[in-house]
């Protein structure tokens, strides 16, 4: 089974990919936190990286592409896996298809765009663990004890994320109609999700989707 998590910066893939990846026990290839591991890095490179990311634009189509297309060789033809975060260009969806590589599912997370800015502006990392809270949700609710020491990702400042949205808008959301396209295909199926949800309800919505929509992979 071979996923991709379609979206705007802020819709919530991370959390379902992560979600998925449990209930299904498939690797997820998250460009996003590739690509900051890389700029620790400190190489050439990285800093290419590191330029695009912290102004909020998206990083060259060759660079991600080669990183990704890297990452897939290495695993067997058949093994299953969740790109959160990839494609995000036209190009980078031909990629895929050059590669011989048929994606099953496609899931569009859909939500506004003043509840992404405000989504992005409360979340902070806990940078030992890595995991992502949201000062907004998780200590309103109570849901779980915040850290004290948490960090904000270069990249979730207002006018970054602003920049990050216009990339989206421009950019990105032309692989909406690629894959509703592609949903033509009998091995391919597009889901268009509203995040405006709880966590747990989405978590329910892709289940029964995954379990009524069967595909003879
Ligand atoms: P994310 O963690 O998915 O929000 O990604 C953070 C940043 O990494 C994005 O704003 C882009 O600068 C870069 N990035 C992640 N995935 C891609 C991709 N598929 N193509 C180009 N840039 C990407």
């Amino acid at each position: 089974m071979k996923i991709v998590l379609l979206g705007a910066p802020g819709t919530g893939k991370g959390t379902q990919a992560q979600f998925i990846s449990n209930q299904y026990n498939l690797p997820i290839i998250s460009t996003g936190n590739i690509l900051r591991k890389l700029v620790k890095k400190n190489t050439k490179v990285g800093n290419i990286i590191n330029n695009s990311i912290s102004n909020g634009k998206l990083v060259p189509d060759i660079i991600i592409t080669t990183i990704v297309k890297n990452i897939i060789a290495k695993l067997k033809k058949e093994t299953g896996f969740i790109l959160d975060g990839f494609p995000r260009t036209i190009q980078q969806a031909n990629e895929l298809k050059k590669m011989g590589i048929n994606i099953n599912y496609v899931f569009e997370f859909i939500l506004s765009k003043d509840i992404i800015l405000k989504r992005l502006q409360g979340r902070r990392v806990d940078p030992i663990t890595e995991t992502i809270y949201n000062i907004n949700i998780d200590s309103n609710n109570n849901t779980k004890d915040l850290p004290k020491k948490l960090t904000i990702r270069t990249d979730d400042h207002i006018n970054i994320i602003n920049k990050r949205f216009q990339e989206y808008e421009t950019t990105t959301k032309k692989l909406s109609n690629f894959f509703i396209e592609e949903n033509k295909k009998h091995y391919l199926k597009y889901f268009k999700i509203d995040s405006n949800h709880q966590i747990e309800f989405i978590n329910k919505k892709i289940k029964k989707i995954l379990k009524c929509n069967k595909i003879n992979i």
